[in-house]
């Protein structure tokens, strides 16, 4: 047993760590005995200056060396060991490897345990002694941000960007400064305390505006982005550390959802809105009696019924006669409930029902007939108007916008749709952030939060004019490159280019391994996690430990709730599983699967992000087409293909992780007993 080069392992030991069948200094003394180790214990209860002290004493001088740190949850127990040595003693984290001793307390003989945490360090020592030191570098960036959109969010964002001494370019397709949200020109609509946002805005001194526009082309990468803007005055291209998009949402009347066409008795509710709030005040006493529909003709949103209540107080208020006819409503916002409770308090008829009125326009008014929930008896009212909600959908102009930017869509018609991995803006592109409208349907507050967020994230990425960063986990190797652009179509961040052979952008790169593994020619090398790296763990598995059950997982999901399974319950794995983390579950390749196989498993797990949740887009689907092939190769070497399993599972599910996995052993030893005995 010899590893790579000398590896320092670190046992974080202290009486709290000293329980059950865990024998740690049995452990110790084996690990002491591996060729190429040096082995401190260390009490990680002291004090910082005396750890410090100690770690002085131990570590060899000069060129780092790859450090594994051992205790029961090391990451927590071992912050003080962890912030020493990669502070104080410069450690590459590309070089320091944890491993925690829970998962070998899974098993109940301390035989086994003793095992397990002999078999965790000697495939952490493994990986870390072939692992590659970190290169930071110094990459130059634009401190110039374009903002695009016409919200109150892009404003938020342009704003907080300029008041950080960035040069800030608004455009929006509109031809007047200010947003278009409903209302906005009206003095009851936008909230009073946006007024002086908008002034500053127009007062920014940083902040160029350009109206007309529309963006034509994007291209280069974080922090150095060539934007093609067309505009009234001409095309023009802007360099850009960043880009923030933030349209605003577009209205549409859903009279079609109640089977209604438009008619002058019917307002869409910004109708309504600017036939109130409107200066100088208009006549309104045609309005009378009036009725509004809302969650009767397909899905509403809270800012819906917001609208509907704050128009239907004012009408009470000059009183008007109001009905209010709900259907699948969601109250679940801050005030709404409070907002419904004052409207009835004020005079509001509130329906709730299952199904939208009969709905009857007449000479004189339009009849609503239904069956009232509470009398269960049919009951009919005329109303003066009736005001219909409106359907909240991305910017027209997305649908174009999404393909430059290499940013969703996602319907209808928003550049990016709901991931947990993209909240605060942002996308799955490095320096490029969708925010508040750009995505959804959201209340103004948080819109505006999103945006000071995103600026945030782009002060990071482009403080001072430069950037100092990580190389990218992935490198061509031109020699072996064919400029196929497989890498480059796959890419799902936006990360590779090209001159005469594939090039990988640094600031780009999100370290996902899909181009190395899709790679025809095996021309892209990932430093953090290389192939060699994973086949020198598998062949170093203990053969003591049996059934071998080989699992990957992305380490965005699976990984994190495996992590807290191991502290849930003991004795549900089996005796031979290992985990292996995988950057994205796309990174998973072939030749792990087949691999695994040669080196005993007795099944393969991949596990991955919940589709539409993968952090890279197609990471979970690239991982899926694997496992098939691989289930085919298996089929053709007359293997039941079952042997592979590919699921897909979130971070907070680890009950859901040890229920798949222990119905999956089930299943293996039902294939083939003799084997998992
Ligand atoms: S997939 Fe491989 S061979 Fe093809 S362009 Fe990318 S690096 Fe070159
Ligand atoms: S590792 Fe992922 S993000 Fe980086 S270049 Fe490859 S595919 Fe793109």
């Amino acid at each position: 047993m010899k590893f790579a080069r000398l590896v320092e392992i670190i046992f974080l030991y202290s009486f709290e760590t000293d329980v059950g069948w865990f024998d740690f200094p049995e452990l110790a003394l084996w690990t002491a005995g591996l060729s190429q180790t040096r082995v401190l214990a260390l009490d990680p209860a002291l004090p910082e200056h005396e750890q410090e002290e100690r770690l002085r004493a131990f570590l060899l001088k000069g060129k780092g060396h790859p450090v594994v740190l051992v205790g029961l949850d090391p990451l927590w127990r071992g912050r003080t060991t962890i912030d020493l040595l990669l502070e104080k003693f410069r450690l590459d984290p590309g070089l320091l490897a944890l491993v925690d001793l829970y998962e070998a307390l899974q098993y109940p003989q301390a035989k086994y345990v003793l095992i397990k945490a002999q078999e965790l360090i000697y495939l952490a020592a493994t990986r870390v002694a072939q692992a590659h030191p970190t290169e930071i570098q110094d990459f130059p960036v634009s401190s110039r941000v374009l903002v695009w959109g016409d919200s109150f969010a892009a404003c938020q964002a342009a704003l907080e960007l300029a008041q950080q001494d960035f040069e800030v370019i608004l455009a929006a397709p509109g031809n007047s400064f200010g947003p278009v949200l409903p209302g906005a020109a009206l003095p009851e609509t936008p909230p009073p305390d946006l007024i002086p946002l908008l002034t500053q805005v127009r007062a920014q001194g940083l902040i160029q505006p350009l109206w007309e526009a529309s963006i034509t082309d994007l291209a280069g990468g974080a922090g150095n982005f060539t934007v093609k803007i067309e505009t009234a005055a001409g095309p023009r291209a802007e360099r850009v550390g960043a880009v923030i998009l933030a349209p605003e949402f577009r209205l549409t009347p859903n009279f079609a959802g109640y089977g209604l066409s438009p008619q002058p008795r019917l307002l869409s509710q910004t109708q309504l809105e600017a036939l109130l709030f409107s200066e100088p005040e208009t006549d309104q006493s045609h309005l009378g009696v009036v009725a509004f529909l809302l969650g009767l003709g397909g899905d509403t949103c809270p800012q819906s019924l917001r609208r509907a209540l704050g128009s239907a107080s004012s009408l009470l208020l000059r009183n008007h006669q109001v009905h209010l006819f709900l259907g699948q409503a969601q109250v679940a916002a801050p005030g709404l409930e409070q907002a419904l409770e004052s409207a009835l308090e004020a005079g509001l008829f509130l329906y709730k029902l299952g199904d939208a009125p009969e709905i009857v326009p007449e000479d004189d008014g339009i009849r609503l007939g239904f069956m009232d929930p509470i009398l269960l008896r049919p009951v009919e009212i005329q109303a003066d108007v009736v005001v219909v909600e409106e359907d909240y959908q991305g910017a027209p102009e997305n649908r174009s916008l999404s393909p430059l930017v290499q940013v969703g869509p996602a319907p209808p018609q928003f550049l990016q749709g709901e991931n947990v991995h993209h909240l605060a803006g942002v996308t799955s592109r490095q320096g490029i952030f969708v925010v508040g409208p750009g995505h959804g349907i959201m209340e103004l507050h948080g819109s505006l939060a999103e945006a000071k967020a995103a600026a945030l994230e782009v002060r990071k990425l482009l403080d001072q004019g430069h950037n100092r960063a990580p190389k990218a986990q992935a490198t061509v190797d031109r020699g072996r490159c064919v400029l196929c652009l497989t890498c480059y179509r796959l890419c799902p961040h936006g990360a590779i280019t090209w001159d005469n052979r594939a090039l990988i952008r640094d600031l780009d790169c999100q370290g996902c391994g899909l181009c190395a593994s899709e790679c025809p020619n095996n021309a892209i090398y990932f430093r953090s996690y290389s192939d060699e790296q994973v086949f020198a763990e598998l062949e170093n598995l203990d053969p003591r430990l049996h059934p071998r059950i080989i699992a990957f997982m992305c380490q965005n999901s699976a990984w994190i709730a495996y992590q807290a399974a191991l502290k849930l319950e003991q004795g549900v794995l089996p005796l031979g599983f290992t985990a292996f983390k995988l950057p994205c579950a796309g990174k998973i390749s072939l030749d792990y699967i087949m691999r695994a196989f040669i080196m005993g498993a007795a099944g393969v797990l991949v596990l991955a992000c919940h589709p539409e949740n993968c952090q890279s887009h197609r990471g979970n689907l690239h991982a899926h087409w694997r496992t098939e092939h691989a289930q085919a190769l298996l089929v053709e070497a007359g293997v039941d293909p079952r042997r592979v399993l590919f699921q897909t599972l979130a971070a907070n599910s680890p009950q859901d992780l040890l229920k798949e996995i222990d119905q999956w052993c089930a299943q293996l030893r039902e294939m083939d007993e003799a084997v998992l005995k």
